[in-house]
Protein backbone atom coordinates (compact mmCIF):
# COMPACT_ATOMS: atom_id res chain seq x y z
CA UNK A 1 0.00 0.00 0.00
CA UNK A 2 0.96 3.68 -0.57
CA UNK A 3 1.16 5.71 2.74
CA UNK A 4 1.30 9.38 2.65
CA UNK A 5 2.51 11.14 6.53
CA UNK A 6 1.39 14.68 6.83
CA UNK A 7 4.09 16.84 9.06
CA UNK A 8 7.92 18.08 9.02
CA UNK A 9 9.41 17.06 12.42
CA UNK A 10 11.44 14.50 14.16
CA UNK A 11 7.98 13.11 14.78
CA UNK A 12 6.84 12.47 11.40
CA UNK A 13 10.57 11.52 10.82
CA UNK A 14 10.31 8.89 13.79
CA UNK A 15 7.17 7.58 11.73
CA UNK A 16 8.59 7.34 8.48
CA UNK A 17 11.21 5.50 9.73
CA UNK A 18 9.15 2.85 11.55
CA UNK A 19 6.70 2.68 8.37
CA UNK A 20 9.49 2.18 5.85
CA UNK A 21 10.22 -1.01 7.57
CA UNK A 22 6.86 -2.53 6.95
CA UNK A 23 6.31 -5.09 4.12
CA UNK A 24 2.87 -3.69 4.19
CA UNK A 25 4.38 -0.27 2.47
CA UNK A 26 5.28 0.22 -1.19
CA UNK A 27 5.62 3.51 -1.60
CA UNK A 28 5.86 5.99 1.31
CA UNK A 29 5.73 9.97 0.92
CA UNK A 30 6.20 12.92 3.30
CA UNK A 31 4.08 15.98 3.32
CA UNK A 32 6.09 18.13 3.56
CA UNK A 33 8.77 16.39 5.49
CA UNK A 34 12.74 17.13 6.06
CA UNK A 35 16.08 17.16 4.83
CA UNK A 36 16.39 13.73 6.85
CA UNK A 37 12.83 11.83 5.51
CA UNK A 38 14.36 11.53 2.05
CA UNK A 39 16.36 8.27 3.18
CA UNK A 40 12.64 6.78 4.09
CA UNK A 41 10.25 7.73 1.26
CA UNK A 42 9.38 10.75 -1.20
CA UNK A 43 9.03 14.03 0.46
CA UNK A 44 5.88 16.28 -1.33
CA UNK A 45 6.26 20.19 -1.50
CA UNK A 46 2.95 20.87 0.23
CA UNK A 47 1.73 22.29 3.31
CA UNK A 48 0.15 20.04 6.66
CA UNK A 49 -2.63 22.81 6.20
CA UNK A 50 -3.16 22.54 2.21
CA UNK A 51 -5.90 20.61 2.19
CA UNK A 52 -6.70 20.86 -1.95
CA UNK A 53 -3.22 20.08 -2.23
CA UNK A 54 -3.01 17.28 0.18
CA UNK A 55 -6.32 15.58 -2.05
CA UNK A 56 -4.62 16.50 -5.34
CA UNK A 57 -1.99 14.42 -4.42
CA UNK A 58 -3.65 11.82 -3.09
CA UNK A 59 -5.54 11.02 -5.69
CA UNK A 60 -2.97 11.00 -8.66
CA UNK A 61 -0.61 8.92 -6.36
CA UNK A 62 -3.19 6.24 -5.09
CA UNK A 63 -2.68 6.68 -1.73
CA UNK A 64 -4.15 4.10 0.84
CA UNK A 65 -3.53 5.65 4.17
CA UNK A 66 -2.83 9.52 4.93
CA UNK A 67 -1.30 9.42 9.09
CA UNK A 68 -1.20 13.17 10.09
CA UNK A 69 1.82 13.97 12.54
CA UNK A 70 0.90 17.19 13.93
CA UNK A 71 -2.65 18.59 15.21
CA UNK A 72 -3.19 21.82 13.21
CA UNK A 73 -4.74 19.87 10.40
CA UNK A 74 -6.83 17.98 13.25
CA UNK A 75 -8.18 20.71 14.63
CA UNK A 76 -8.89 22.50 11.21
CA UNK A 77 -10.60 19.25 10.02
CA UNK A 78 -8.57 17.25 7.84
CA UNK A 79 -10.26 14.40 8.45
CA UNK A 80 -14.13 15.94 7.97
CA UNK A 81 -12.67 16.91 4.91
CA UNK A 82 -11.48 13.35 3.54
CA UNK A 83 -15.08 12.23 4.89
CA UNK A 84 -17.09 15.05 3.25
CA UNK A 85 -15.68 14.12 -0.14
CA UNK A 86 -16.65 11.64 -2.64
CA UNK A 87 -13.62 10.74 -4.10
CA UNK A 88 -11.75 10.67 -0.29
CA UNK A 89 -14.11 9.31 2.02
CA UNK A 90 -13.17 5.70 2.07
CA UNK A 91 -9.02 6.49 2.29
CA UNK A 92 -8.53 6.11 5.69
CA UNK A 93 -7.15 9.08 7.90
CA UNK A 94 -5.17 8.15 11.20
CA UNK A 95 -6.10 11.20 13.44
CA UNK A 96 -9.41 12.39 14.57
CA UNK A 97 -12.06 14.37 13.42
CA UNK A 98 -12.23 18.18 14.21
CA UNK A 99 -14.59 18.08 17.07
CA UNK A 100 -13.29 15.25 18.76
CA UNK A 101 -9.76 16.86 18.12
CA UNK A 102 -10.93 20.05 20.89
CA UNK A 103 -9.34 17.85 23.35
CA UNK A 104 -6.58 19.24 22.96
CA UNK A 105 -7.91 22.45 20.76
CA UNK A 106 -9.67 23.35 23.62
CA UNK A 107 -9.22 22.97 27.27
CA UNK A 108 -12.93 23.83 28.75
CA UNK A 109 -13.79 21.04 26.15
CA UNK A 110 -11.49 18.44 27.68
CA UNK A 111 -12.15 19.31 31.22
CA UNK A 112 -15.75 18.93 30.44
CA UNK A 113 -15.01 15.62 28.98
CA UNK A 114 -13.15 14.68 31.94
CA UNK A 115 -15.47 15.96 34.39
CA UNK A 116 -18.32 14.08 32.76
CA UNK A 117 -16.71 10.81 32.96
CA UNK A 118 -15.12 10.85 36.02
CA UNK A 119 -11.64 11.32 34.79
CA UNK A 120 -8.93 12.19 37.91
CA UNK A 121 -8.36 15.89 37.00
CA UNK A 122 -7.46 19.17 38.86
CA UNK A 123 -10.56 21.48 39.78
CA UNK A 124 -11.58 24.15 37.81
CA UNK A 125 -13.91 26.61 36.56
CA UNK A 126 -13.87 28.74 33.15
CA UNK A 127 -14.65 32.33 32.96
CA UNK A 128 -14.59 34.52 29.87
CA UNK A 129 -15.02 38.87 29.47
CA UNK A 130 -18.09 38.38 30.41
CA UNK A 131 -17.57 36.09 33.76
CA UNK A 132 -13.92 38.39 34.58
CA UNK A 133 -15.54 39.39 38.12
CA UNK A 134 -16.46 36.06 38.73
CA UNK A 135 -12.83 35.29 37.81
CA UNK A 136 -11.31 37.50 39.96
CA UNK A 137 -13.38 36.26 42.77
CA UNK A 138 -12.62 32.74 42.61
CA UNK A 139 -9.00 33.32 42.24
CA UNK A 140 -8.91 34.80 45.54
CA UNK A 141 -10.55 31.72 46.99
CA UNK A 142 -8.54 29.17 45.37
CA UNK A 143 -5.17 27.93 46.36
CA UNK A 144 -1.66 29.08 45.16
CA UNK A 145 0.17 28.15 43.43
CA UNK A 146 -3.31 28.36 40.35
CA UNK A 147 -2.88 27.89 37.11
CA UNK A 148 -3.78 29.63 34.07
CA UNK A 149 -4.38 28.48 31.18
CA UNK A 150 -5.83 29.73 27.55
CA UNK A 151 -8.16 27.73 26.34
CA UNK A 152 -7.33 27.48 22.49
CA UNK A 153 -4.11 26.24 21.01
CA UNK A 154 -1.41 28.97 22.03
CA UNK A 155 1.79 26.73 21.00
CA UNK A 156 2.38 25.50 24.53
CA UNK A 157 2.60 29.14 25.75
CA UNK A 158 -0.62 29.65 26.93
CA UNK A 159 -0.06 28.13 30.34
CA UNK A 160 0.71 30.14 33.69
CA UNK A 161 1.36 28.86 36.93
CA UNK A 162 1.13 31.86 39.00
CA UNK A 163 2.51 32.09 42.51
CA UNK A 164 0.51 35.01 44.02
CA UNK A 165 -2.96 36.22 43.75
CA UNK A 166 -2.29 39.81 42.28
CA UNK A 167 -0.43 37.85 39.54
CA UNK A 168 -3.38 35.58 39.04
CA UNK A 169 -5.51 38.15 38.94
CA UNK A 170 -3.49 40.60 36.43
CA UNK A 171 -2.78 37.47 34.08
CA UNK A 172 -6.36 36.49 34.23
CA UNK A 173 -7.64 40.17 33.09
CA UNK A 174 -4.37 40.23 30.62
CA UNK A 175 -5.63 37.23 28.64
CA UNK A 176 -9.56 37.83 28.85
CA UNK A 177 -9.34 41.67 28.40
CA UNK A 178 -6.40 42.70 25.99
CA UNK A 179 -5.83 39.16 24.37
CA UNK A 180 -3.04 38.33 25.89
CA UNK A 181 -2.81 34.83 23.42
CA UNK A 182 -5.28 36.45 21.14
CA UNK A 183 -8.59 34.26 20.27
CA UNK A 184 -7.23 31.09 22.04
CA UNK A 185 -7.33 33.43 25.42
CA UNK A 186 -11.18 34.50 25.41
CA UNK A 187 -11.72 31.73 27.54
CA UNK A 188 -9.70 30.80 30.30
CA UNK A 189 -9.60 27.75 32.42
CA UNK A 190 -8.64 28.51 36.33
CA UNK A 191 -7.55 25.40 37.59
CA UNK A 192 -5.88 23.70 40.51
CA UNK A 193 -1.83 22.91 40.75
CA UNK A 194 -1.03 19.42 40.62
CA UNK A 195 2.70 18.15 42.82
CA UNK A 196 3.91 15.74 41.05
CA UNK A 197 5.75 14.14 38.44
CA UNK A 198 4.61 14.37 34.62
CA UNK A 199 5.05 11.37 32.41
CA UNK A 200 3.00 10.83 28.99
CA UNK A 201 1.02 7.80 28.05
CA UNK A 202 0.13 7.23 24.19
CA UNK A 203 -2.84 5.16 22.89
CA UNK A 204 -3.69 3.93 19.79
CA UNK A 205 -7.49 3.61 19.10
CA UNK A 206 -9.93 2.77 16.19
CA UNK A 207 -12.89 4.15 18.78
CA UNK A 208 -13.61 0.61 20.17
CA UNK A 209 -10.18 -1.41 20.97
CA UNK A 210 -6.90 0.28 21.86
CA UNK A 211 -3.57 -0.54 22.24
CA UNK A 212 -1.07 1.10 24.72
CA UNK A 213 2.00 2.44 23.82
CA UNK A 214 4.94 2.87 25.32
CA UNK A 215 4.84 5.70 28.12
CA UNK A 216 7.97 8.31 28.39
CA UNK A 217 8.96 11.39 29.84
CA UNK A 218 9.89 14.50 27.95
CA UNK A 219 12.08 17.66 28.89
CA UNK A 220 10.55 21.05 28.36
CA UNK A 221 13.20 23.31 28.95
CA UNK A 222 15.92 24.37 27.71
CA UNK A 223 18.33 24.55 30.61
CA UNK A 224 20.01 21.00 31.96
CA UNK A 225 18.47 20.53 35.40
CA UNK A 226 14.53 21.70 33.98
CA UNK A 227 15.99 25.85 34.30
CA UNK A 228 14.75 28.08 31.73
CA UNK A 229 12.57 28.82 28.68
CA UNK A 230 9.89 26.27 27.74
CA UNK A 231 10.46 24.79 24.39
CA UNK A 232 9.10 21.98 22.29
CA UNK A 233 11.26 19.47 23.69
CA UNK A 234 15.04 18.82 24.57
CA UNK A 235 14.16 15.02 24.53
CA UNK A 236 12.74 12.11 25.94
CA UNK A 237 13.27 8.81 27.58
CA UNK A 238 10.85 5.34 27.21
CA UNK A 239 10.40 3.56 29.47
CA UNK A 240 9.62 5.65 33.12
CA UNK A 241 11.10 3.71 35.57
CA UNK A 242 8.10 5.62 37.77
CA UNK A 243 5.65 4.51 35.69
CA UNK A 244 5.55 1.10 37.03
CA UNK A 245 2.52 -1.81 36.53
CA UNK A 246 0.76 -0.73 39.61
CA UNK A 247 0.74 2.66 38.37
CA UNK A 248 0.07 1.89 34.62
CA UNK A 249 -2.55 -0.67 36.01
CA UNK A 250 -4.09 2.70 37.51
CA UNK A 251 -3.87 4.72 34.53
CA UNK A 252 -5.50 1.92 32.25
CA UNK A 253 -8.54 1.48 34.68
CA UNK A 254 -8.80 5.31 35.59
CA UNK A 255 -7.93 7.34 32.73
CA UNK A 256 -7.84 5.19 29.28
CA UNK A 257 -10.92 2.99 29.57
CA UNK A 258 -13.51 5.91 31.34
CA UNK A 259 -11.44 8.20 27.99
CA UNK A 260 -12.19 5.48 25.51
CA UNK A 261 -15.78 4.46 26.97
CA UNK A 262 -16.54 8.19 26.99
CA UNK A 263 -15.77 8.90 23.75
CA UNK A 264 -17.96 6.23 22.77
CA UNK A 265 -20.91 7.42 25.07
CA UNK A 266 -20.84 10.80 23.51
CA UNK A 267 -20.97 9.29 20.02
CA UNK A 268 -17.59 10.73 19.33
CA UNK A 269 -15.84 8.77 17.21
CA UNK A 270 -11.98 8.71 17.67
CA UNK A 271 -9.27 6.51 15.32
CA UNK A 272 -5.94 7.94 16.26
CA UNK A 273 -3.83 8.49 18.74
CA UNK A 274 -4.40 9.92 22.39
CA UNK A 275 -1.47 11.31 24.47
CA UNK A 276 -2.24 12.07 27.42
CA UNK A 277 -0.09 13.89 30.04
CA UNK A 278 -0.41 12.99 33.35
CA UNK A 279 0.93 13.96 36.63
CA UNK A 280 2.24 10.89 38.95
CA UNK A 281 1.18 12.07 42.60
CA UNK A 282 2.00 9.79 45.34
CA UNK A 283 1.45 6.93 42.76
CA UNK A 284 -2.06 8.51 41.77
CA UNK A 285 -2.68 9.50 38.18
CA UNK A 286 -3.97 12.84 37.22
CA UNK A 287 -4.52 13.90 34.00
CA UNK A 288 -3.26 17.09 32.69
CA UNK A 289 -4.24 17.41 29.53
CA UNK A 290 -5.16 15.26 26.71
CA UNK A 291 -3.22 15.95 22.64
CA UNK A 292 -4.85 14.55 19.66
CA UNK A 293 -1.38 13.27 18.03
CA UNK A 294 1.47 11.87 19.30
CA UNK A 295 4.16 14.25 20.94
CA UNK A 296 7.24 15.12 20.04
CA UNK A 297 10.09 14.18 20.83
CA UNK A 298 8.56 11.46 22.94
CA UNK A 299 7.58 9.48 19.34
CA UNK A 300 11.51 9.64 18.58
CA UNK A 301 12.00 7.34 21.89
CA UNK A 302 8.59 5.54 21.16
CA UNK A 303 9.05 3.78 18.13
CA UNK A 304 12.48 1.76 18.51
CA UNK A 305 10.60 0.37 21.16
CA UNK A 306 7.61 -1.34 19.11
CA UNK A 307 9.00 -4.09 17.41
CA UNK A 308 5.63 -4.96 15.79
CA UNK A 309 4.72 -4.16 12.26
CA UNK A 310 3.78 -0.46 12.72
CA UNK A 311 1.55 -0.45 9.43
CA UNK A 312 -0.25 -3.64 10.69
CA UNK A 313 -1.32 -0.98 14.04
CA UNK A 314 -2.48 1.65 11.74
CA UNK A 315 -4.65 -0.68 8.98
CA UNK A 316 -6.29 -2.24 12.81
CA UNK A 317 -6.91 1.57 13.42
CA UNK A 318 -8.58 2.46 9.71
CA UNK A 319 -10.54 -1.25 9.68
CA UNK A 320 -11.66 -0.43 13.43
CA UNK A 321 -10.02 -4.49 14.58
CA UNK A 322 -7.16 -3.19 16.98
CA UNK A 323 -7.71 -5.70 19.14
CA UNK A 324 -6.71 -8.47 16.53
CA UNK A 325 -3.44 -6.87 15.70
CA UNK A 326 -0.37 -7.54 17.63
CA UNK A 327 1.75 -5.09 19.57
CA UNK A 328 5.16 -6.29 21.14
CA UNK A 329 6.90 -4.03 22.61
CA UNK A 330 11.10 -4.02 23.83
CA UNK A 331 12.06 -4.02 27.23
CA UNK A 332 15.05 -1.70 26.25
CA UNK A 333 15.29 1.78 27.09
CA UNK A 334 15.16 4.55 23.93
CA UNK A 335 16.89 7.72 24.78
CA UNK A 336 16.35 10.89 22.25
CA UNK A 337 18.63 14.00 22.83
CA UNK A 338 17.08 17.17 20.90
CA UNK A 339 19.83 19.31 19.20
CA UNK A 340 18.68 23.02 18.76
CA UNK A 341 19.33 25.42 16.51
CA UNK A 342 22.01 28.65 18.63
CA UNK A 343 19.29 30.88 20.19
CA UNK A 344 16.25 29.03 20.50
CA UNK A 345 13.67 28.82 22.05
CA UNK A 346 14.16 33.24 21.09
CA UNK A 347 15.17 34.15 17.68
CA UNK A 348 17.51 31.14 16.22
CA UNK A 349 20.24 30.93 13.82
CA UNK A 350 19.08 29.53 10.66
CA UNK A 351 20.73 27.93 7.51
CA UNK A 352 23.96 26.67 9.09
CA UNK A 353 25.40 23.63 7.17
CA UNK A 354 25.02 20.46 9.98
CA UNK A 355 28.39 17.72 9.72
CA UNK A 356 29.26 14.67 11.50
CA UNK A 357 26.27 12.47 11.21
CA UNK A 358 28.04 9.93 9.65
CA UNK A 359 29.87 9.53 12.51
CA UNK A 360 27.01 8.56 14.51
CA UNK A 361 26.73 4.65 14.34
CA UNK A 362 24.85 3.68 17.77
CA UNK A 363 22.14 5.71 17.53
CA UNK A 364 19.26 7.26 14.57
CA UNK A 365 19.64 10.66 13.60
CA UNK A 366 15.97 11.50 13.42
CA UNK A 367 15.71 15.23 11.39
CA UNK A 368 13.79 17.70 12.54
CA UNK A 369 14.24 21.27 11.17
CA UNK A 370 16.49 20.75 8.66
CA UNK A 371 16.72 21.32 4.39
CA UNK A 372 18.26 20.23 1.83
CA UNK A 373 20.53 22.33 0.38
CA UNK A 374 22.99 21.63 -2.64
CA UNK A 375 24.94 18.99 -1.30
CA UNK A 376 24.80 19.85 1.89
CA UNK A 377 21.97 19.68 4.70
CA UNK A 378 20.97 22.64 6.39
CA UNK A 379 19.81 23.70 9.79
CA UNK A 380 15.94 25.60 9.03
CA UNK A 381 13.87 25.43 12.40
CA UNK A 382 14.94 25.52 16.21
CA UNK A 383 14.85 21.69 16.94
CA UNK A 384 17.22 20.56 14.36
CA UNK A 385 17.80 16.60 15.22
CA UNK A 386 16.53 14.00 17.41
CA UNK A 387 19.17 11.58 18.23
CA UNK A 388 17.70 8.33 19.50
CA UNK A 389 19.09 5.21 21.02
CA UNK A 390 18.10 2.00 22.11
CA UNK A 391 20.11 -0.18 24.62
CA UNK A 392 19.70 -2.58 27.39
CA UNK A 393 20.03 -0.81 30.53
CA UNK A 394 18.59 2.99 30.99
CA UNK A 395 22.67 4.27 31.41
CA UNK A 396 23.79 3.14 28.22
CA UNK A 397 20.91 4.85 26.01
CA UNK A 398 21.36 8.00 28.07
CA UNK A 399 25.34 7.87 28.18
CA UNK A 400 24.92 6.91 24.16
CA UNK A 401 22.25 9.49 22.70
CA UNK A 402 24.60 12.05 24.61
CA UNK A 403 27.94 10.94 23.06
CA UNK A 404 26.26 10.62 19.77
CA UNK A 405 24.62 14.16 19.59
CA UNK A 406 28.39 15.39 20.26
CA UNK A 407 29.70 13.69 16.95
CA UNK A 408 27.19 16.03 15.23
CA UNK A 409 28.66 19.87 14.16
CA UNK A 410 26.89 22.70 13.53
CA UNK A 411 27.21 26.50 13.80
CA UNK A 412 25.64 27.64 17.31
CA UNK A 413 24.01 24.07 18.04
CA UNK A 414 23.46 23.12 21.52
CA UNK A 415 21.65 20.12 23.11
CA UNK A 416 21.74 19.43 27.17
CA UNK A 417 23.64 16.94 28.85
CA UNK A 418 21.28 15.91 31.14
CA UNK A 419 18.21 14.30 29.61
CA UNK A 420 16.79 11.24 31.81
CA UNK A 421 19.67 10.76 34.34
CA UNK A 422 17.37 12.10 36.69
CA UNK A 423 15.33 8.74 36.41
CA UNK A 424 18.66 6.69 37.33
P1 LIG B 1 2.08 21.60 25.73
O1 LIG B 1 2.19 22.37 24.47
O2 LIG B 1 3.34 21.53 26.51
O3 LIG B 1 1.39 20.30 25.57
P2 LIG B 1 -0.18 23.01 26.64
O4 LIG B 1 -0.11 24.43 26.26
O5 LIG B 1 -1.06 22.13 25.86
O6 LIG B 1 1.25 22.46 26.73
P3 LIG B 1 -0.64 21.88 29.29
O7 LIG B 1 0.06 20.65 28.89
O8 LIG B 1 -2.02 21.79 29.81
O9 LIG B 1 -0.62 22.98 28.17
O10 LIG B 1 0.28 22.60 30.38
C1 LIG B 1 1.64 22.87 30.11
C2 LIG B 1 2.47 22.50 31.32
O11 LIG B 1 2.06 23.23 32.48
C3 LIG B 1 2.34 21.03 31.72
O12 LIG B 1 3.19 20.21 30.99
C4 LIG B 1 2.66 21.10 33.20
O13 LIG B 1 4.06 21.11 33.41
C5 LIG B 1 2.12 22.42 33.63
N1 LIG B 1 0.78 22.25 34.19
C6 LIG B 1 -0.38 22.30 33.52
N2 LIG B 1 -1.43 22.11 34.34
C7 LIG B 1 -0.92 21.91 35.57
C8 LIG B 1 -1.49 21.66 36.87
N3 LIG B 1 -2.81 21.60 37.06
N4 LIG B 1 -0.65 21.52 37.91
C9 LIG B 1 0.68 21.60 37.75
N5 LIG B 1 1.28 21.85 36.57
C10 LIG B 1 0.51 22.01 35.48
Amino acid sequence: MNILIIGSGGRESAFAWKISQSAKCQKLFIAPGNAGTRQYGTNINLKVTDFQGIRAFVLSNDINLVLVGPEEPLVKGIHDFFLADEQLKNIPVIGPQQHAAQLEGSKDFSKQFMQKHNIPTAAYKTFTKDTLQDGLTYLATAGLPVVLKADGLAAGKGVLICLTLEEAQLELTQMLVEAKFGEASSSVVVEQFLQGIELSVFVMTDGTNYKILPEAKDYKRIGEGDTGLNTGGMGSVSPVPFADAAFMQKVEQRVIIPTIEGLKKDNIPYKGFIFIGLMNSDGEPWVIEYNCRMGDPETESVMPRIQSDFVDLLLGVAEGNLNERELVISDKTAATVVMVAGGYPGEYLKNRVITGTENVHESIVFHAGTSPDGENVITTGGRVLAITTLQDTMFTALQQATADASRIYYDGMYFRRDIGFDLL
